[in-house]
């Protein structure tokens, strides 16, 4: 970092889940969770740039808050305080990653913030204490302050790192729906018990650089709570398949879905069909992240 500059960017990336098993629910009403985590390149970016004094987010979404209840916002007070920065900030957001999406895409943007900001002011606060704040405004902060490949469990925060996932190239969609998280797994508590993704299997395929492996695995116990709702999940990942997709999931509480395929011809052509059949209006061709810097 250029020591004489007050401005910095950072990217935040976005997450898919390879695999997602609910353990149990808790008694706080949080879930304990095994995830497989990947971040992918599709990302936001954020520009960091001192002032004054107070929290000031401008951002070129039209669909977000720009008060307390963004998570940069949140992420920026939690820091500024636990730093005891005595100045301000600006922030700007420039948003690329579907908003409510099971993309992690708030999350991420509150890992660059807390990133962004000790790097900034120079805080030198070590990135196990960033996280430990992190996981204070959401249990998947920590694991978007690491990135790349790992196995989160507890409620999320209790990080893995695993080997890069193979590569290969994703084709992810967002219809145009709206999910809430909170619908999503009260319909699963209230529902009956579920099947159980093979996450070790999974974990065992991605140490051994086992594509195959991986595809075979994929599972996502929040997949039927949220295609039961909105069928339009399931058309889509129907015709990812039918179009030369390895394998299909939904990421998250959805209702976002990614298909894995070994040619970037491939996942455009079907990328283009999704959209001429209107299923989906947020669509990328991109590739697994390693390095998130
Ligand atoms: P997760 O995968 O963690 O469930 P998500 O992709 O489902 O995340 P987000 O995009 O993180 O969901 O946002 C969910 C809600 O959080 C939205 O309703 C949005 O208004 C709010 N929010 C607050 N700050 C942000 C932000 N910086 N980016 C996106 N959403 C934000």
């Amino acid at each position: 970092m250029n020591h004489h500059t007050d401005t910095l960017t950072r990217k935040a990336y976005a997450k898919i889940n390879l695999g997602l098993d609910v353990v149990r629910r808790l008694e706080n009403g949080y879930h304990e969770v095994r995830m497989i985590m990947q971040t992918v390149g599709i990302y936001d970016v954020l520009t960091f740039t001192a002032a004054q004094s107070g929290i000031r987010i401008t951002t070129d979404s039209g669909e977000l808050p720009v008060g307390e209840d963004n998570l940069i916002y949140r992420a920026a007070r939690l820091l500024l305080e636990e730093g005891n920065v005595s100045v301000g900030v600006d922030i700007h957001l420039e948003k690329h990653i579907p908003i409510a999406a099971g993309m992690a895409g708030g999350s991420s943007d509150a890992a660059a913030t807390l990133l962004g900001l000790n790097e900034l002011f120079a805080l030198g606060m070590p990135e196990e204490r960033l996280r430990q704040l992190g996981v204070r405004i959401g249990a998947d902060v920590p694991y978007c302050i690491m990135g790349g490949t790992a196995l989160a469990e507890g409620i999320g925060e209790l990080l893995t790192p695993l080997r890069p996932a193979p590569q290969c190239v994703l084709l992810i969609a967002k219809p145009d729906i709206q999910v809430s998280t909170k619908y999503v797994y009260e319909h699963l508590d209230a529902g009956n018990a579920w099947q159980h993704p093979d996450i070790d299997g999974m974990r065992c395929a991605i140490e051994n650089g086992d594509l195959s492996g991986v595809v075979a695995r994929l599972g996502n116990v929040l997949e039927t709570v949220t295609i039961e709702a909105y069928p339009v999940i399931d058309r889509i990942k129907r015709e990812m398949v039918s179009g030369g997709a390895r394998g299909s999931l939904m990421s998250g509480s959805g209702p976002t879905v990614f298909g894995i395929y070994d040619s970037r011809e491939q996942a455009r052509a079907v990328r283009d069909n999704l959209e001429r059949q209107g299923l989906a209006r947020e669509l990328f061709v991109t590739e697994m992240q390693h390095a998130v810097s």
